[in-house]
């Protein structure tokens, strides 16, 4: 069964946290970057089962938290983070410092329940949702992928045409361009992509055309 997705632009760097359902009524919720409040009442009439992260900057992870407990208020049970790896512990932990640097607040540090590891799946609303680490955006990054329904999310990594920026003191240009070969060009042609930031795209034509990869190709 196709799980429903919708798609909420959070904070001011729109960011685009994920949720996906299905017809149970049964949730979970990828990136809440900020605005826990809005987030948690777009899935009030839900069962949320898990809160994934792809990676620790501010607008993908900072609204964690507060919608953990949120959460866990309205529906009396403690709904895990999972994710990304432990790499990124260091940007988890320095949330606050990163929205100050924006100018921003409300954004707060969290400890995931669970890291993750690359070839892990994870199974939820009767799907398997492999994580595939894809750094050099940031140490730790992951990108989840469910072929059932041919999706990747995968966070700042990959862009409709672009990549992800590298140009922080962790970043890593080489590596993020080699991961997204091997983990995410691999997929079928058809699979949609996912960004934190801006329009979807497919596979298919981002393997053919996205400008980052040209000069490595005719090299
Ligand atoms: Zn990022």
């Amino acid at each position: 069964m196709t799980l429903a997705l919708r798609k909420l632009p959070v904070t001011p760097l729109r960011q685009n946290c994920t949720i996906f359902s299905n017809e149970a009524g049964h949730a979970f919720i990828i990136d809440p970057g900020g605005e826990s409040d809005r987030i948690f009442q777009e899935v009030a009439h839900l069962h949320v089962e898990a809160i994934l992260l792809t990676h620790g900057h501010l607008d993908h992870a900072g609204g964690a938290r507060p919608l953990r407990d949120l959460l866990k208020t309205s529906q009396g049970k403690a709904v895990p983070i999972l994710g990304p790896t432990r790499e990124d512990a260091f940007l988890l932990q320095s949330i606050e410092k990163q929205a100050a640097a924006f100018g921003l607040s409300g954004m707060t540090h969290v400890e995931p329940d669970r890291y993750l590891s690359d070839g892990d799946t994870l199974h939820l609303l009767g799907h398997d949702i492999e994580v595939a680490h894809v750094p050099g955006h940031t140490p730790g990054h992951v990108v989840f992928i469910d072929r059932l329904d041919k999706r990747a999310i995968v966070g700042d990594t990959l862009f409709r045409g672009t990549v992800g920026r590298t140009d922080f003191a962790y970043g890593n240009m080489e590596q993020l361009l080699s991961h997204i070969e091997q983990k995410l060009f691999c997929l079928p042609d058809e699979t949609i992509v996912l960004s934190g930031h801006g329009l979807p795209t497919v596979i298919g034509v981002e393997r053919l055309t996205n400008p980052a990869f040209q000069g490595k190709r005719s090299a």
